[in-house]
């Protein structure tokens, strides 16, 4: 922090932490919640003035202060800065991943995009997964590398190879499990140590893994960042980006840096996810649920050549799987390739019906099948992109809550017509 600023200025360090909007309608009974509570319950409170269940959506720009000795007396400013809609989004997020504070974004990437910043300057060097979201590789690439920091792309599935690829100059190491889209998983002990020893912050990206699959806190990574796009939102409605860090100083960084860019979530999009979050373990279990039956169905097809779930004991990380994914959850993605590769691989996409969809996204109640080599990760390098086993016929699943049958059914109907 001390290479950023000497220290920090005063809207930093007054807005270190999110504070809730908090009331006396109702308290709460002693005791530590179980998570399925969490997910309803934390960081939200009724609204003190009116008794609303729901935190309300607040859309002014700016508050009132009470005197200018009173400045700040209530917590809110400006809403760049803090918003008590957004405010009460980042408490929840940051007791559902275990960490000190939260950030909300207006996208995914602007999250990911604020981690880097706020973890590296020109003339440092980051450690990254050779296969992580388009969107991330792309930006490394053809962004940050522009303003004098350096990237080496390498294999996280073992950690040998993240300890090798270390520099004096490492500031940041970024993983991303499961990868999004060929479902590699990084242990995230092992390589938090190695970032640590190295006198790197370790990052996550846990988008696809939600923490009803993974905390990465409680694993020793720094900072978590969430797609809320993804499953916290699930509805397909909103985009956003959350940043969840462990301590203080490093999100007193964030929201630092966040006022500076002004990459915000809206108020409305926080509003929204604070009430889809609320049943995202509900969501996330039936996914995984689904996710497991489609895998075992195309594991026995014989028109497939390839399925990868990381529940299948045919995963080649079945292990790490088991040691990380809390309570046999391993989520609602998978990817699978069929005979006749690029063309019948295209064609089953062309042909699949409803409830499918083609579409980009994931995470939702709605199940999209998607042709990551010329949709989400059409902007990674080609040859990088075949290296990581994204082929021209790679086909990705993200399931969503529908009936497993019906899926099924009508991924069978597909695979008859090729
Ligand atoms: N991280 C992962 C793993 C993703 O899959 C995505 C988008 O697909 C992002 C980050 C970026 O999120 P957003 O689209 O909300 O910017």
């Amino acid at each position: 922090m001390q290479r950023f600023c000497k220290q920090l200025p005063a809207t930093a360090r007054a807005f270190a932490h999110s504070r809730p909007i908090t009331t006396k309608s109702g308290s709460w009974m002693e005791g530590k919640l179980a998570d399925d509570t969490n997910y309803v319950h934390s960081g939200v409170s009724p609204d003190e003035r009116t008794g609303a269940l729901l935190t309300p959506l607040f859309l002014s720009t700016t508050f009132v202060q009470e005197s200018v000795e009173k400045y700040l007396e209530k917590g809110y400013s400006y809403s760049r800065t803090n918003n008590p809609t957004v405010s009460t989004l980042e408490a929840k997020l940051a007791v559902l991943e275990n960490g000190y504070g939260a950030a909300c974004f207006g996208t995914g990437m602007a999250a990911t995009t604020s981690a880097i910043c706020a973890t590296m300057v020109a003339g440092d060097h980051c450690v990254i997964s050779d296969c992580s979201y388009g969107g991330t590789n792309r930006s490394c690439r053809e962004f940050f590398s522009h303003l004098g920091m350096s990237f080496s792309f390498v294999d996280f599935r073992d950690p040998e190879i993240v300890r090798k690829a270390m520099k004096p100059n490492t500031k940041l190491v970024f993983s991303e499990t499961p990868a999004n889209p060929v479902l590699t998983l990084t242990d995230i002990q092992a390589v938090s140590d190695i970032a640590h020893a190295g006198g790197a912050k370790h990052v996550v990206d846990a988008t696809f893994a939600t923490p009803v699959m993974v905390r990465p806190l409680d694993w020793g990574a720094d900072m978590v960042i969430q797609s809320l796009t993804k499953y916290y939102e699930g509805h397909n409605m909103m985009t956003g980006g959350a940043l969840i860090s462990k301590d203080k100083e490093m999100h007193a960084r964030v929201k630092f840096m966040q006022n500076v860019h002004g990459n915000i979530i809206n108020p409305f999009a926080a509003f929204m996810v604070l009430q889809t979050s609320k049943t995202m373990a509900l969501r996330v279990r039936q996914q995984s649920h689904n996710a497991m039956a489609i895998s075992e169905f195309l594991e026995k097809h014989p028109k497939v050549t390839k399925v990868c779930y990381p529940g299948l004991a045919s995963h080649p990380q079945k292990a790490l799987a088991d040691k990380y994914h809390r309570d046999g959850i391993h989520g609602g993605m998978l990817w699978f390739e069929i005979l006749g590769g690029v063309e019948a691989g295209k064609k089953l996409m062309n042909v699949c019906q409803r409830p499918w969809s083609l579409c980009e996204n994931l995470g939702a109640t709605e199940s999209i099948i998607t042709a990551c080599a010329v949709m989400t990760h059409a902007n990674m390098l080609k040859e990088d992109r075949l290296k990581v086993g994204i082929t021209d016929g790679f086909i990705r699943v993200s399931c969503g809550i529908e009936d497993k049958e019906d899926l099924i059914r009508a991924l069978s109907i597909a695979l008859d017509q090729i």
